[in-house]
Parts: C-alpha cells; sequence; structure tokens
C-alpha cells in the first residue's frame, strides 16, 4: 500500500531531476527555500545575490551536499540589467527560472524617494525581463521550461505606502501573462505565486522588538499585528511556497500558464 504523499512527492521529483534552476536572490528567504525544495527534488540549483561572499558560497556548497545535485552562487546584482543578462549566460542552462529578487520600501507617496523607487522597480520589475529574455532561448533549445515569477498578495491588490513595491509587483503580474502568451504554443509555462506575508528571517526578527515595544506576546504581534490582513492569521511557510514552485514544474501543471497562485491565507478573497 502507498502512502498518498510519498506517492505524489514522488511524481513532482520526476520532473525536475537533472534540470537546471537559476533563482534569483536566493540567499535567504523564500529564494532559499524555493532552491532547497528544488534541490531535494533533484534539480541542479544556482543560487544569487549581489554580495559575493564566502557564506554565500558556503550555502551553495551545502545544498550540493546535502542533496547530492550540483549547486553553484553566481553573483549579479539584479538593479542592473548587465549583470541580469550574465547570470543566464554564466549559468549556460536555465530550465527554470525563479525571479525572486526582491526589496521593499515604505513612504508616502510625496515622501517617497526618487531612488528607492528605482531600485524597486529595478530589482522587483525590470530584472525579470532582462533575465526571463536571457532564459527564453536556453529553455527553447532544451524544448522544455519555466518561468516563476515571485509576485506578492501586493501584485493583486494594493496598500498604502508601498507604492513602488505594489506597481512592481503588479507590473510582474502583467509580464508573466505576455510570457506566457508568447510561448503559448511551446513546452514553456510562465506563472506568478502571489504569498501573503512569509515567516522569513527578515520578518522573523522584527518580532521581538514589537513584543517588546507593545508588551505582546509573539503570538499577538503575529495575529494582531503582523497577520491583521491575512484572514488565516498564519505565515505561509518558504517551503509551501517551494511546494507551489514544484508543482507548477510538473506535468500536472502543464496546462497552468499565465496565472497566479496565492498562498495568502484568503488576504485577496477580502
Ligand atoms: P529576503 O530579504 O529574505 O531575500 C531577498 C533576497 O534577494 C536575498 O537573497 C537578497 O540577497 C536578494 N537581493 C536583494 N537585492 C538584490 C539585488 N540587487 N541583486 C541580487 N539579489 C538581491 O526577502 P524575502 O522575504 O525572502 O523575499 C523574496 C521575494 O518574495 C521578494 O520578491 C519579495 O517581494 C517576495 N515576497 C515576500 C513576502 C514576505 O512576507 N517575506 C511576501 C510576498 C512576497
Amino acid at each position: 500500500m502507498y502512502r498518498m504523499h510519498e506517492f505524489n512527492i514522488g511524481v513532482l521529483n520526476m520532473s525536475v531531476k537533472g534540470k537546471t534552476a537559476v533563482i534569483t536572490g536566493s540567499t535567504s528567504g523564500i529564494g532559499l527555500g524555493i532552491a532547497r525544495e528544488l534541490a531535494k527534488a533533484g534539480a541542479n540549483v544556482i543560487l544569487n545575490s549581489f554580495t559575493n561572499s564566502r557564506d554565500d558560497h558556503e550555502i551553495a556548497a551545502s545544498l550540493a551536499e546535502e542533496f547530492n545535485v550540483s549547486a553553484l552562487y553566481i553573483s549579479a546584482d539584479m538593479s542592473m540589467p548587465s549583470d541580469c543578462r550574465n547570470l543566464i549566460d554564466k549559468a549556460g542552462k536555465c530550465d527554470i527560472l525563479v525571479n525572486n529578487a526582491g526589496i521593499q520600501h515604505v513612504a508616502s507617496l510625496t515622501d517617497f524617494p526618487t531612488e528607492r523607487w528605482d531600485a524597486i522597480i529595478a530589482i522587483n520589475l525590470n530584472s525579470a525581463f532582462h533575465t526571463t529574455a536571457a532564459a527564453l532561448p536556453l529553455m527553447r533549445n532544451s524544448g522544455w521550461g519555466r518561468v516563476v515569477n515571485i509576485a506578492s498578495a501586493h501584485g493583486l491588490t494594493g496598500s498604502p505606502y508601498k507604492s513602488a513595491y505594489v506597481a512592481a509587483k503588479h507590473g510582474i503580474v502583467g509580464l508573466t501573462k505576455v510570457v506566457a502568451l508568447e510561448t503559448a504554443e511551446e513546452p514553456i509555462t510562465a506563472n506568478a505565486i502571489c504569498p501573503g506575508y512569509v515567516l522569513t528571517p527578515l520578518v522573523e526578527a522584527q518580532i521581538p522588538d514589537t513584543m517588546q515595544k507593545y508588551g505582546m506576546t509573539r503570538d499577538d504581534v503575529i495575529k494582531n499585528v503582523m497577520l491583521t490582513r491575512q484572514p488565516s492569521r498564519e505565515f505561509a511557510t518558504v517551503e509551501q511556497i517551494g511546494g507551489t514552485v514544484l508543482y507548477l514544474c510538473s506535468s500536472n501543471a502543464d496546462q497552468v500558464t499565465g496565472t497566479t497562485i496565492s498562498l495568502d491565507g484568503g488576504w485577496t478573497a477580502l
């Protein structure tokens, strides 16, 4: 008797084994979580950030050792068009492209620094145009490809004080649709994942300060400060997002293209 869970994982594994995945912004948080799930399923992974530190290379080495795949770190600044294209050129192969790198800045429209607006649009949106344009010929050569863009609930809805982020995330949802239409008759798909709040180290680090500032418990901070717009009052996890990428890479998702998948605990149902 097989267990359903194992059977499903087996089906998903088969589809990415030996494929090469490039994940932008993947030395921490969601990007690293996606890289881990892909490596666990047998994909060779290319990690990226712009820092080029010893730690960055060690993260790749430890993934290679843990999952017995090839894992490489390539430094490239996703705010620079030439770096975006060089990342794909240096990778040499790109069956799965996950556009994940992203930054945030919170300020009212009239106070929003032009430099922050430009950086957010460059990293959160423009980089995906450049990497995708460079990766599509490689996918066409190998006869299969998956583009997965990490958008956000903010790709589908707005929030005050996040003008650049909301604009970039809506933009990447639009870009996803165009990539899907331009590849519709090929064995290539393009989709966007729209997480609500995800418990990344960045978010985790904010909890103790808020607990201390308001004299709240950890649970209160999470449920009544951080997750007020997420009806489930639960974070999405990086493993769940990685698992969604695996689903999009599986043959079950061959006809899923040009769409968004929300992991937001009901945020966009409100
Ligand atoms: P994070 O800060 O933990 O990770 C961001 C990654 O991007 C890091 O590896 C960082 O080095 C890299 N990066 C930043 N600037 C870069 C640049 N110029 N060039 C190359 N790499 C760069 O953030 P995260 O929370 O894991 O977010 C990852 C993605 O998920 C982002 O696109 C973010 O908008 C999106 N997202 C996050 C959440 C959340 O709650 N954490 C929710 C929805 C969407």
